[in-house]
């Protein structure tokens, strides 16, 4: 009986699916992917209907919607991961995959909404996790489809639906993405258009979404200047943006291992998560076995007398930042500018600086990891804060000293801290806890979750209630 009733389910939604896009010409709806489309107004139209029927689907079903989202992502991981690289140019195939099967797996779904019970002689209360509505959500070009799975995933645990906004230059596998959840939401009998996006993608279209009275909530994971202008909205924005993630080596730890973890973290996807180390300050006393480190750890550490060429390579013409064309490249790619052959799979160039250099102030997003010494480990806590810039967002320390790894994490102040391990450690990929790829530090809600996106709602009910 109940299989009938799935199945019947199934065909209706099958059907008021194929009434929605058949006249797709006339209403803006894409031909070619399902939750696409050409006009605004016909994408809230479509996200609209669909967020009325979500209210009504059981919770049973909304997590057999979670569960056909996490199956869609493993099972298109090495197809997505190869299209992202293929259309962004930025990154590693192989890490790509990782994310991709990490978001799939951890990020939490409906059963992390567990509400809170206060029960007495006044009766109960409790306070729910309730839905917000339809979600701007921004995303980068960095992790397009994993953020774009992570948001999903978690948005639609909370019973909300999205309105992606992706990066310009990762349009196509972010539509592709889309419409694969789509289908994956449809085949298990789930309402179609939960997660829509427009078929192109401009700042100023961003912007017109942003201030549109159907949105209820912005989520932006970007860099800073996105964040600023979702903040100055008028609308309630969970901000996710930059950080500079420095790495503190003291004389106590390891430096084998240090090394081995740093360039680990530093050369995931070539240094583009926003949470890798991208410089590293060391202590005196451990710098030179650090260095030499670096060499066993399938990185390159670069003559000095080459840092004027690697300059001209990575930085943009002011030195203001990151020259654009090799963000995400791999590191044999940088290094053939300056002459050197190097194998495709070295992993990070690493090169000594004085703390003022910009490889080490600004975020490269490239496999280029800049390696400051100082005097001793007051001096590199106080020389670590200050990179940081009070971002707020990601610190890593590699250290035998408990006091030590205690005394840097109150001084930075990161929503990510980890110690003896590579950054990404952080994120739950060999490290304990659920993952997330919208990581609100600058707004304060940490790592995103259903939770995050959802409205508090409390219910009282007075008189004798508890049986104890
Ligand atoms: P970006 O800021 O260039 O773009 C992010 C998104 O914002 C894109 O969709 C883009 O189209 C949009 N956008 C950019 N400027 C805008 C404007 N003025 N108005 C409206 N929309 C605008 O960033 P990116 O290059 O895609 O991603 C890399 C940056 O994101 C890095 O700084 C990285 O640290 C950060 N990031 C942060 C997190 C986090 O969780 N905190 C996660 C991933 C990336």
């Amino acid at each position: 009986m109940q299989n009938l009733e799935i199945e019947i389910n199934t065909i209706v939604q099958r059907v008021l699916t194929q009434l929605e896009q058949t006249p797709s010409h006339s209403n803006g709806a894409s031909l070619s992917y399902r939750g696409v489309f050409s006009q605004i107004e016909s994408a809230m139209a479509a996200v609209e209907t669909a967020q009325r029927r979500f209210n009504r689907v059981s919770l049973a079903q909304r997590k057999n919607i979670i569960q056909a989202i996490r199956k869609v992502s493993i099972d298109k991981a090495q197809e997505m991961a190869e299209m992202v690289v293929e259309e962004t140019g930025m990154g590693r195939v192989a890490d790509k995959v990782l994310k991709h099967m990490l978001v799939a797996e951890k990020t939490p779904g409906p059963e992390f909404l567990n509400p809170d019970a206060y029960v007495g002689d006044d009766g109960l209360m409790i306070e729910e996790c309730a839905p917000f509505g339809l979600i701007l959500s921004i995303t980068p070009v960095t992790n397009p489809t994993a953020t774009i799975i992570n948001n999903t995933i978690s948005m639609l645990s909370a019973g909300n639906t999205v309105f992606f906004a992706p990066h310009p230059n990762a349009l196509n596998c972010s539509l592709k993405m889309i419409d694969l959840i789509n289908e994956a939401i449809e085949k298990v009998g789930g309402p179609p258009n939960l997660v829509v996006a427009m078929d192109v993608a401009t700042i100023e279209l961003v912007g017109r979404l942003m201030k549109h009275p159907k949105i209820a909530l912005l989520s932006v994971t970007g860099g800073t200047g996105v964040v600023d202008v979702a903040l100055e909205s008028g609308k309630r924005a969970i901000g996710a943006a930059a950080g500079n993630p420095p790495v503190l080596v003291d004389d106590t730890a390891d430096p084998e291992k240090a090394a081995r973890d740093i360039v680990a973290g530093h050369s995931f996807d070539n240094n583009m998560p926003c949470t890798s180390e991208k410089e590293v300050v060391v202590t005196e006393g451990i710098a030179d076995r650090l260095m030499e480190a670096f060499t066993h750890a399938n990185a390159l550490v670069l003559d000095p007398k080459l840092l004027p060429q690697l300059e001209a390579v990575v930085l943009n013409e002011k030195q203001t930042g990151p020259n654009r064309k090799f963000i995400g490249k791999n590191a044999c790619v940088i290094l053939k500018e300056i002459g050197i052959q190097a194998d495709d799979d070295l992993r990070t160039i690493v090169v000594e600086v004085d703390k003022e250099h910009p490889f080490a102030r600004h975020e490269l997003m490239m496999p280029v990891l800049a390696v400051v010494r100082v005097r001793d480990f007051a001096a590199a806590v106080d020389l670590a804060v200050e990179m940081e810039e009070g971002l707020h967002h990601s610190a890593i320390i590699h250290s035998a000293n408990i006091y030590h790894m205690s005394e840097f994490g109150k001084a930075i102040n990161t929503t990510l801290y980890v110690k003896n391990a590579p950054s990404y450690a952080g994120l739950g990929m060999g490290g304990e806890g659920y993952t997330s790829f919208t990581i609100a530090g600058r707004t304060g809600e940490g790592m995103t979750t259903c939770r995050t996106f959802t409205r508090f709602r409390r219910c009282s009910l007075v008189g004798a209630f508890s049986s104890v």
